[in-house]
């Protein structure tokens, strides 16, 4: 099995979104991440990046306010299906899409891949089509509104450790608090090792080793929950944390076209 990182261009943004109360002002670029997981029998995507719409016209597809925000700076070459023909993969491929949540940096690719199924928490989808206030900027409907495709809606806590191909080798960790439906990839890795692809519940290194919450957080007390299982897992089980959007720990992984096993 062969674990691949990409990234979908950055984020210029500002530290206190991203760390809650630290570094207010202060210019943050982060890396917009999405994973490829090649298991003998599947091709299963860990988030999908940026829309390919951000390439063309930013402001149109997310909006003045985000943008001035979160500015995404992406080519089309880095849309998640360009990306993959460069490994000589094509979107018919792929029969795993699991998206952490659906955020507009974690699902503008939903839909590009036919003959996949698509993982999301029940709690996650109905948020994305009502959000609240503060949140609603981070949805993107044209994103994610396609119930033609092939769903499998998880029910949270009583679907932890969801085994996506029923070998143990990947599961899907019920990780809430940055949004209602957050959920993480833990995957078997033979070599590395276990490995948990946290999406936007640990932004940051600071979050998973300091009390720090992430900047944008639909509820504090689940984030705080979802904090303490991932570090129990990486202190009792040894499981590897692969943080969200923390440009150094970024920089210092291998990316595609090179892999992890
Ligand atoms: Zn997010």
């Amino acid at each position: 099995m062969k674990l691949y990182m990409f990234e979908c261009g950055i984020l210029k943004s500002q530290k206190h979104l991203f760390t809650m109360g630290r570094g207010v002002g202060v210019p943050f670029d982060v890396p917009v991440p999405f994973f490829l997981i090649e298991h003998k029998d599947a091709k299963i995507l860990y988030d999908t990046g940026n829309a390919l719409e951000v390439a063309r016209d930013k402001v149109k597809h997310w909006g003045a306010g985000t943008v001035a925000a979160y500015d995404p700076i992406m080519t089309e070459d880095q849309y998640v299906v360009n990306q993959l023909a460069k490994l000589g993969i094509t979107p018919q491929q792929i029969t795993h899409v699991i998206f952490s949540h659906l955020h507009l940096d974690h699902a503008g690719g939903c839909g590009a891949f036919p003959n996949a199924t698509y993982y999301v928490q029940r709690a996650e989808m109905q948020y994305a089509y009502v959000p609240d206030f503060y949140q609603r900027a981070a949805y993107i409907r044209a994103d994610f509104d396609k119930p033609y495709l092939n769903w499998y809606l998880l029910e949270g806590h009583q679907e932890d450790f969801y085994d996506v191909l029923g070998d143990g080798k990947v599961k899907i960790v019920f990780t809430p608090g940055h949004t209602p439906g957050h959920q993480s990839l833990l995957v078997y890795l033979d070599k590395w090792g276990p490995t948990l692809l946290t999406g936007d519940s640990i932004y940051t290194t600071e979050i998973l080793n300091e009390d720090v919450l992430p900047g944008l957080v639909y509820s504090p007390p689940d984030c705080v929950k979802s904090i303490k299982k991932m570090r129990n897992l990486q202190r009792v089980h040894g499981v590897r944390i692969i943080t969200g959007h923390d440009p150094d720990s970024w920089a210092k992984l291998k990316h595609a076209p090179e892999y992890y096993e």
